[in-house]
């Protein structure tokens, strides 16, 4: 499980389930397990008004730098 954190206040935004190494370019709404976001059209921002992303549909395309996050990967099942 990862938590997005805001850069700015350092809140918790996100707790996302990332499946897979590398960096976090997308979140993956159905991968979304809680959600303290604030949602302004298409733009996603955090309570203190930092945005962290645009909403796409699916997927949420995260915006590089404001934000960090930490935790575990989801490693990929071997069929
Ligand atoms: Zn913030």
């Amino acid at each position: 499980m990862m938590t997005i954190k805001c850069t700015r206040c350092k809140k918790k935004i996100i707790k996302y389930k990332k499946i897979g190494r590398g960096r976090l370019w997308y979140c993956w709404k159905d991968r979304i397990i809680e959600d303290n976001s604030v949602h302004v059209g298409s733009e996603i921002k955090c309570q203190c008004g930092n945005l962290i992303g645009i909403d796409e549909g699916k997927r949420i395309k995260m915006r590089q730098n404001s934000f960090h996050y930490s935790g575990t990967v989801m490693r990929k099942k071997k069929i």
